[in-house]
């Protein structure tokens, strides 16, 4: 099955074709971050209109970069959400007019379960049951997975997201947006131990919370500001090992509690070189596998909307040309409702 995987719930207008769910034929993204970046943050409105120029010959790319043609295909998967209302708009437009005009069944998907995907497509071995973190720019959860498809809520942020968390305290140390990738960076120059950040919720279940860590950082960077240049790589260094620490803490907490021999990494957050760093030793030695997928996986694209679109196909799920926008779409939610 070739399915055509389009995504543009954020500031990422993104195309790819997958086959048989985990052979990459092509993965095009087409980031809007240097338009953004200004407003340091993503504007909605800019979003939507940039998606409108850029989708059709980010598809265009895609299919040509597969060597194929619309008609060679057996399905187009498009993200229904969550995300932003006119953002999401978009490609759901674009996917129901490519589908009407070449006949080919219409496939809705969950995006964060999309983040989940970008697993088996890197590791085409991979099998439930196994748990996953999912640490993105607007969701921080701890899900079991039994099966494909089926999912468990151990946990979630009670307030901000961990890469929403990074990117307002990356902002603050000058960083441009979003931060997560240079705070990377920055942090393997910094002494993580510089500053004791506080670490919410430690030991007490499975939910997140990182406002307050969110707003010691800030008093302490305001504190330190007044005297003088930032120290910025210890900030960083310090702010990020706290935010890493409890993800890698939890997530082997939980595997513990549900018996969980595979750990999956999932969202933009994953691709923090820290956090993969603790949880593949913390995780070796209680021998767990742990599951990470390539940085480019990690963060929005199409390629994992297209391999958790095809394993909907396959079970027969057809979404609607009434297929509207869910911009809060939760994994417990069907998919491909009218929204
Ligand atoms: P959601 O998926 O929840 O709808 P989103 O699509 O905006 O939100 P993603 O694209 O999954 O989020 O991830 C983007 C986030 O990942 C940003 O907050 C970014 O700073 C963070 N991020 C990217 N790379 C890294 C990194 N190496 N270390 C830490 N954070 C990172
Ligand atoms: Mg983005
Ligand atoms: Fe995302």
């Amino acid at each position: 099955g070739l399915v055509l995987g389009i995504e543009t719930s954020c500031d990422e207008t993104a195309a790819a074709v997958v086959a048989g769910g985990t052979r990459l034929l092509s993965n095009v993204v087409a980031s809007q971050v240097e338009v953004h970046r200004r407003f340091g943050g993503v504007v909605p409105e800019i979003a939507s209109r940039r998606h409108v120029e850029a989708l059709l010959p980010v598809v265009r790319q895609a299919l040509d970069d597969a060597g194929l043609e619309l008609k060679d295909l057996d399905a187009v998967a498009v993200t229904q959400g969550p995300g932003l209302v006119g953002a999401l708009l978009v490609g759901i437009a674009g996917a129901k007019a490519l589908a009407y005009a070449s006949g080919l069944p219409l496939v809705a998907v969950n995006h964060i379960e999309g983040h989940l995907y970008a697993n088996r497509l890197e590791h085409p071995e991979l099998e439930p049951p196994f748990l996953c973190l999912i640490a993105s720019g607007g969701h921080t959860e701890l899900l079991e997975v039994p099966a494909w498809g089926a999912y468990r809520r151990l946990g979630r942020t009670r307030d901000d997201a961990a890469g929403e968390a990074i990117d307002k305290i990356g902002r603050v140390l000058g960083l441009p947006y979003p931060a997560g990738a240079e705070m990377d960076r920055l942090a393997r120059e910094g002494d993580p131990s510089a500053f004791p950040f506080p670490r919410a919720l430690r030991g007490e279940g499975f939910d997140f919370s990182f406002s307050g860590l969110k707003t010691a950082a800030l008093n302490e960077i305001r504190r330190l500001q007044a005297r003088g240049p930032l120290p910025v790589a210890d900030l960083a260094a310090s702010f990020q090992e706290a935010v890493v620490g409890v993800l890698a803490e939890k997530a082997l907490a939980a595997a513990r509690a549900v018996g969980a021999g595979r750990i999956a990494l999932a969202g933009g957050v994953a691709a923090n070189s820290r956090l993969r760093e603790l949880l593949a030793e913390a995780a070796a030695a209680e021998g767990r596998v742990l599951y990470v997928p390539r940085p480019a996986f990690c963060t929005d694209n199409a390629a994992m909307i297209a391999a958790a679109g095809w394993v909907r196909w396959q079970r027969g799920e057809r979404a609607g040309l009434d297929l509207n926008a869910a911009p809060a779409l939760s994994l417990e939610d069907p998919p491909g409702d009218a929204g």
